[in-house]
């Protein structure tokens, strides 16, 4: 069966989804705009997933989101009918968590997020807040991510100390805002900017648009398939150019921008217009390889 282009994707600037699929053997999604919008299903989401698991197709769900354990983000995929595991699911929260794990083993941490997003860290050494102020108390790395209250001037202050004193400097990712029920919120990422402000310490981004959350995830799919996947061969769908297109065509992945989120049919376009003319090679990542509609026209467009 062949989908009907997106009246976005002139067929001048890119080319036909199914060719731009051509070969993809497992793919990488995006959350918000891909799979949910305001913590509902899209519509399609769920039977796209259902697809995928039918025809042995894997997938990995990869999202910055950093406030919960993927345990909490899976129950929550469940209540709006979505079957994502929790083994399938890689956050920002996690790569951090497996970051700290392979880096710094048995070595002290000191991280700000929520304490159910701190789960990813269980098993490892993390100092208790207050414990920062004992003299002479030091980390190996200090990681930033969705704190809430926990983000707070006491504890930006204890991380600055303990990163003038030698800990790295890990961000779970540099979003520095986005929606929340309150609104445009402030996020983790711009306290990530005021400690780099600070220490002169560049931090090390563990999530999207990173190549260190893409790694994981095609670990993931390339354990489904038996060890072995070409980054090529597998395609990042999303809804964010500067995110999820350019992190995953840096590692040599394919990029599909889908239309269920932030991005309008008109700015897709005008990627296109990007395509055919060319412009430098951070704006060339950015320019997908195809544009779908949505989730399920890219599952149906898979060979
Ligand atoms: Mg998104």
């Amino acid at each position: 069966m062949r989908t009907s282009p997106p009246a976005a994707n002139d067929p001048d600037n890119f080319p036909g989804l199914r060719e731009a699929l051509a070969g993809v053997r497992a793919l990488v999604l995006d959350v918000d705009g891909v799979l949910l919008m305001k913590g509902a299903a899209l519509p399609g989401a769920a039977e796209a997933l259902t697809a995928l698991d039918a025809r042995g197709i894997p997938f990995r769900v990869a999202t910055n989101f950093t406030a919960a354990h993927r345990g909490t983000l899976a129950a929550r995929f469940q209540a709006a009918g979505l079957p994502v595991p929790e083994e399938r699911i890689v956050t920002a929260a996690s790569v951090s968590a497996a970051r700290t794990a392979a880096t710094y083993p048995g070595q002290l941490l000191f991280v700000i997020t929520t304490p159910d997003g701190r789960r990813e860290f269980d098993g490892q050494l993390v100092l208790p807040f207050e414990e920062a102020d004992a003299p002479g108390a030091r980390v190996a790395a200090v990681v930033i991510g969705d704190g809430e209250t926990d983000l707070s001037r006491a504890n930006l202050d204890r991380a600055f100390r303990l990163i003038r004193d030698g800990a790295a400097l890990l961000a779970m990712h540099r979003n520095p805002w986005w929606f929340t029920s309150r609104g445009p919120t402030l996020d983790s990422g711009a306290f990530v900017a005021a400690l780099e402000f600070a220490t002169g310490v560049r931090a090390v981004m563990c999530g999207k648009p990173g190549p260190i959350m893409f790694r994981t995830a095609l670990a993931g799919v390339a354990a489904d398939l038996g060890g072995r996947v070409a980054a090529r061969e597998v395609a990042m769908v999303g809804d964010d150019p500067a995110q999820d297109i350019v992190g995953a065509r840096r590692l040599g992945m394919r990029g599909v921008l889908v239309l269920t989120g932030k991005t309008n049919a008109a700015a897709a376009a005008a990627l296109g217009r990007g395509a055919r003319t060319g412009t430098g090679a951070h704006r060339s990542r950015a320019i997908p390889d195809a544009v779908a509609p949505s989730l399920a026209d890219v599952v149906a467009a898979l060979d």
